[in-house]
Parts: C-alpha cells; structure tokens; sequence
C-alpha cells in the first residue's frame, strides 16, 4: 500500500492559492519527495505527515519551481532531529546546484548524498538507519521493496521523469509447502523469497511460489514535450501524474515552445500508455480553472484527475 499528496498543482510560480508541484509519497512509514519548488515545506507543514521520514528526493529538473525550495526543506528536516542520510536523485548537472543551494545552510545534522543519473533503474530497500540503493536492469523484479525508474525527457534543461515500483511477491502455494513438510514458521521466510534450510534440506522459494504478479507502479512525468519513449515508461501504471501546463488545445504553439504539454498531449500519453488514471498537475499560473478544461483531457483518456493541492490518494495491489 502506497499512500500519495499532491503537494502542489502549479508551474513556474507559486500563487496564493497554489503551490508548485510537488508530490510526497508514504510506503511503510518511510517518504519519497519527487520535487520540491518555493514553498514546499509550507504545503507539507499543511499536510502534517510529519519531515523526518524522508529517506529519498527526486528531483526532475533544474528549474526554480521544482527544486529552490530545497534549501529551507533539508533544514527543516534537519531541525525534526534526523541524522540519517538522505539521498537526493536528479539528472545530470544537478549535483552542482544542490551543492550551491545547500551552502546557504550553515550546518546540517545528516549527510546528504546526490546520485545523477538518467536513463535507469535503481533498486531501494529501507533501514532503520535509512535507504540502500543498487543499480538493477529488470523493472519487474520481485526483490528490494521499491524500484525507482528514470526516463530522459525532452525539455529546456536536463530532465529526467520517475516511475516507482513497488514489487509484489508470487503466490504462496500452502499445498506445495505441506507437501515438503515445510514448518509454518518458515513459510514468511519463502513468501519474501528467502531460501531456507530445514532438517538439512535446502527450500528455494520457486518450489512453494508460483506464476508472477503485479505489484503497484506510479509515474510522474514533468516538464516535457510528448515523446515516444514515455508511453512505454508509464506502462500499465496504476496513476500517472503528469504535467498540464495548458487546459486549452489552442495553446499547443506556447507548449512547443515552453517545452510544455497540454491537456490532451497528456491524455494521448495515458491513453497509449494503458494506464488506470491519470492525474493532471504543473498548471500555468495564466490558467484559473483547470477544471475548466477536462474534457479536452477527459474525451481521449476518461479516467483523469484534474490535480488540486492537497489531493491525497492509496494505491493498493489490484
Ligand atoms: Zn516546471
Ligand atoms: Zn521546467
């Protein structure tokens, strides 16, 4: 079970009654932050999911309104007494502005580690002490208790988009273990796909699990043009957050050259990608009412979500 906010639904600026995008995401008492504009810490302190728990930020591009909140936020954390790492993800390039962002801040109790990357796959599994991370090539593994994917995007500075998977084990066979004579208190032990010695005798976890199963994916694509390989990153993904920058079909001229999306861009993408929901955000500060412009989303892809701040969401294994 994966729980989600919306932190913030706007682009470029923050405003009076919307803040930039951001989204947080809790998965077994531990928290991911993707983006963290001006002003985040305040939509967090709305929130009240508390600072400390943040293992993990990934950051998707360079500019002000996904990453000059940084600063403020680590030192935040930092006063809620945590003296674990945290690691923070973005594209390439990104190492040097989060070094400059954070020499405004003159001390910080927990080390910070930053790991550029851009088109990859990297397996997360939680501590108490905090995250270990390894570099994985099969998205769908069933081990680590989170993947974190990344996608180059097209936009006017490096950008990178994420998808996060949460990998569900196979189906634990009860006959199949009976049969070997396997004690109950062991069947954890191949249900998390650990191999066990009992009486002498090896079990592998393949001899008591079968047939594979989806676990929980969620994809975040924000700031880009539309481009050919998203539809297959966003594969079947249970949401899929993605930028909005325009409601109205007649701004595709501004989205070119903002390196932007509309609405229905977006829900193309959604649509292509067969995923269950789509959740809009990274709306332009010209645009009011979002809402206002669904149905140029809602006629290509009916399952969409205009984003407003504050919208909380869980994802469970279907
Ligand atoms: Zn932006
Ligand atoms: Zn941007």
């Amino acid at each position: 079970m994966l729980d989600l906010a919306l932190l913030g639904s706007g682009g470029s600026m923050p405003m009076p009654d919307r803040f930039l995008s951001s989204l947080l995401i809790r998965y077994n008492g531990r928290k991911i932050l993707i983006d963290c504009g001006e002003g985040t810490q305040v939509a967090m302190r709305i929130l009240k999911w508390g600072f400390k728990s943040i293992d993990i930020i990934c950051i998707t591009h360079k500019h002000g309104d996904h990453i000059l909140g940084l600063p403020g936020l680590l030192a935040t954390i930092g006063n809620s007494g945590r003296t674990e790492p945290i690691l923070i993800i973005g594209p390439n390039g990104i190492a040097k502005i989060i070094e400059g962002l954070i020499l405004s801040l003159s001390y910080l109790p927990y080390d910070i580690k930053l790991m550029e990357v851009s088109n990859s796959s990297t397996r997360v599994n939680f501590f108490q002490e905090g995250v270990e991370i390894e570099e994985v090539y099969n998205n769908y593994s069933s081990n680590g208790d989170l993947i974190i994917s990344t996608l180059e995007l097209d936009h006017s500075a490096p950008c990178i988009g994420y998808s996060l998977y949460i990998p569900r084990s196979p189906k634990f066979n009860p006959e199949k273990a009976t049969y070997y004579n396997i004690p109950k208190n062991l069947w954890k032990n191949l249900q998390r796909g650990e191999t066990v010695t009992y009486e002498g005798n090896i079990i592998e976890p393949h001899m008591v699990l079968e047939g594979s199963r989806k676990g929980i994916k969620l994809s975040y694509i924000t700031d880009t043009r539309p481009i050919r390989a998203i539809p297959d990153f966003i594969k079947e993904s249970d949401l899929f957050i993605c930028e909005g920058t325009y409601g109205d079909s007649e701004d595709i001229g501004k989205a070119i050259e903002n390196k932007h999306m509309t609405f229905s861009e977006a829900a193309q993408l959604a649509y292509e990608g067969k995923v269950r929901e789509l959740l809009l955000t990274h709306f332009s500060p010209a645009m009011e009412e979002p809402q206002g412009y669904i149905e140029n989303a809602a006629k290509i892809f009916p399952n969409t979500i205009i984003g407003c701040d504050g919208y909380i969401k869980t994802l469970t294994y279907s």
